[in-house]
């Protein structure tokens, strides 16, 4: 693997956040979600997010796994989730008057960001071997997928099925339908 240096991986790292929220803007918008297209992952701009990432960055995959190797956690990770509804680990708090922690099920338009979220976080790093298939199998042989909640496992696995079996032009007139329908609920 080739050695960079510090200009390298700002710039990389930022042509990699720049291009990974347009792709993601572009699926939002298609989707009918323009807000939530608008604003994914602005905290990745802020210095507790985008000075760890230069210093992980690595450009096949995201800085965050290569920070939570070294590091065991990643902060830039922990300051993101708490920031971004579309990730799962902003759902989890305890229960009342339990010692334990739990995941709660995301609304359903973070969960139907963080599909779109999955799909172009997957072009951006696997390039020209991008599949319709590569989001789900990411999704399935994860091990975020034993934790999260099981209503938000089902609800990602079965787009990201649609996604693999239907193609991408089929697969966002289905989420644009789903986002007008359940865009409100739980
Ligand atoms: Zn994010």
């Amino acid at each position: 693997m080739q050695e960079r240096n510090y200009l390298q991986r700002f710039f990389g790292h930022l042509k990699t956040i720049n291009h990974h929220r347009f792709l993601v803007m572009k699926t939002c918008f298609k989707c009918g979600m323009y807000k939530q297209g608008l604003l994914h992952d602005l905290s990745k701009y802020s210095p507790q997010e985008f000075f760890p990432s230069v210093k992980y960055f690595q450009g096949y995959r995201s800085p965050i796994s290569k920070e939570k190797e070294i590091c065991g956690y990643s902060t830039c990770y922990l300051h993101h989730k708490d920031r971004n509804k579309h990730h799962w680990e902003y759902w989890v708090d305890r229960k009342p008057k339990q010692p334990v922690l739990y995941a709660y099920p995301m609304p359903y338009r973070y969960m139907l960001e963080s599909v779109i979220d999955r799909i172009s976080a997957s072009k951006t790093y696997k390039k020209e071997a991008y599949t319709n298939a590569e989001p789900y199998e990411f999704f399935i042989n994860s091990t975020e997928y034993k934790v999260m909640n099981p209503k938000t496992v089902s609800q990602i696995e079965e787009l990201l099925l649609y996604l693999k079996e239907n193609g991408e032009e089929k697969a966002l007139e289905y989420y644009k339908s789903l986002y007008k329908q359940n865009k409100d609920l739980l």
